[in-house]
C-alpha cells in the first residue's frame, strides 16, 4: 500500500518536472531566437529602410501628445458641491459597522450628487438630464464649446487612429517571426525606433450618483461624452434653440458627418500643400476653419477646408503666435 503511494508521488513529481522544464526550455529558446532576430542582418536591413516611414510615424505620435496637453476636454460642470470643500464629514453614530463604504464625491465637478430617482432618469434620458445638471444650456456659446469639445476629440481620435494604421503596416512590413509580435511586441516596436505613445483620448464621462444616507449603497449612471454623443448633444441643442429657422441654414454642425463630408468634397486632398490620400494611403488629414471660430468664422461649408496634419498645425501655431 505505502509503496503504491511513493510510486504515486513519485510519478506526479517526474511529471510535473518535465512540464516545467518544458516551458523552462521553451522559454529559453525563445529567447535565443529573438537575440538573433534582432541581431539579424534581415532585421537591421528592414529597420534602415523604414527608417523615414519610422520618423514620420513618431512625429505624429508627438503631434498626438501635443494635441493632448494643449485641448481641452471639460464641458460644463455640477454645482452639486460647490461649497463642500468648506465643510469636513464625519459619522458620529454609535454603531459605525460597514458604515460609509460609500461617500459622495462632492469634489469632483463631473460628479452629480443626487436622489436614486434622478439616477435612473438620467440613464433613461442621458443628454436631458446632462443638460440640465451640468449647466450645459442651449445656447450659442455652449454649442459653440459643445462643437470644440468635438473637435478635439475627434481630431486626437483620428491622429490615434492613424498612429495605430502605421503601426500596423510598420510590423508587416518588417514581415518578424510570429513569435516576436506575439510575445515581444513592445521589445520589437521599441528596436525598430517607433515610439507607441502611452496616451488616450481622455473622453469627459459625467456621472449620477446616488449615495444613501448611512453609505451603505450607492448607484450611479455614466454618460460617456465620445464622438456620437457630443454629436448628439449637439444636435440636441441646435433642435431647442431652433437655430435650422431662424439662422435659415446659415450655419452647419461640426460633426462627424459634416468633417468626412468636408474631406469627401475636397477629394481627401490637403489645400495648402496638395498631398493626398491617394499617394500616400496613411496620410493624417484634419479639417479646418479658414476664418478660426474665435475669430468670428462660421461653420458653413465654404469656410471649412481639408488639410493635412503638418499644414494645419503650422497655421494654427502662426494664428496663437500672432
Ligand atoms: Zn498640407
Amino acid at each position: 500500500m505505502q509503496t503504491l503511494l511513493i510510486r504515486v508521488v513519485a510519478a506526479a513529481v517526474v511529471t510535473a518536472l518535465a512540464v516545467l522544464s518544458f516551458f523552462v526550455i521553451r522559454f529559453v529558446i525563445r529567447r535565443i531566437l529573438k537575440a538573433r532576430y534582432f541581431a539579424s542582418q534581415e532585421f537591421r536591413a528592414h529597420k534602415a529602410a523604414l527608417a523615414a516611414v519610422v520618423a514620420e510615424h513618431n512625429e505624429i505620435a508627438y503631434y498626438a501628445e501635443e494635441l493632448r496637453r494643449w485641448g481641452s476636454y471639460q464641458l460644463g460642470r455640477s454645482s452639486s458641491g460647490d461649497r463642500a470643500h468648506l465643510s469636513s464629514f464625519e459619522n458620529t453614530s454609535r454603531w459605525n459597522y460597514r458604515r460609509d463604504r460609500n461617500r459622495p464625491n462632492y469634489q469632483a465637478p463631473n460628479v452629480h450628487n443626487c436622489s436614486l430617482q434622478i439616477v435612473r432618469r438620467a440613464s433613461a434620458e442621458p443628454l436631458k438630464y446632462l443638460m440640465k445638471y451640468f449647466d450645459i444650456r442651449a445656447d450659442e456659446p455652449t454649442l459653440g464649446a459643445v462643437e470644440q469639445l468635438g473637435e478635439n476629440i475627434a481630431r486626437l481620435e483620428n491622429a490615434m487612429g492613424n498612429l495605430h494604421s502605421r503601426e500596423v503596416s510598420i510590423a508587416r512590413s518588417f514581415r518578424p517571426p510570429r513569435f516576436i509580435l506575439k510575445h515581444y511586441r513592445d521589445e520589437f516596436m521599441d528596436r525598430a525606433g517607433v515610439y507607441v505613445s502611452p496616451i488616450a483620448v481622455p473622453y469627459p464621462v459625467y456621472v449620477f450618483e446616488y449615495v444613501s444616507a448611512g453609505g451603505n449603497s450607492s448607484q450611479r449612471a455614466r454618460v460617456w461624452l465620445d464622438t456620437p454623443t457630443i454629436d448628439a448633444l449637439a444636435n440636441e441643442l441646435c433642435r431647442q434653440m431652433r437655430f435650422q429657422e431662424s439662422a435659415a441654414g446659415q450655419r452647419a454642425l461640426m460633426t462627424a458627418g459634416l468633417r468626412e463630408a468636408i474631406k469627401k468634397r475636397d477629394g481627401y486632398t490637403c489645400r495648402y500643400c496638395g498631398v493626398s490620400l491617394a499617394a500616400e494611403p496613411h496620410l493624417l488629414l484634419e479639417v479646418d476653419h479658414i476664418i478660426p471660430v474665435s475669430r468670428g468664422g462660421r461653420t458653413t461649408p465654404h469656410n471649412l477646408q481639408t488639410l493635412c496634419w503638418r499644414c494645419n498645425r503650422t497655421k494654427s501655431n502662426k494664428l496663437t503666435r500672432h
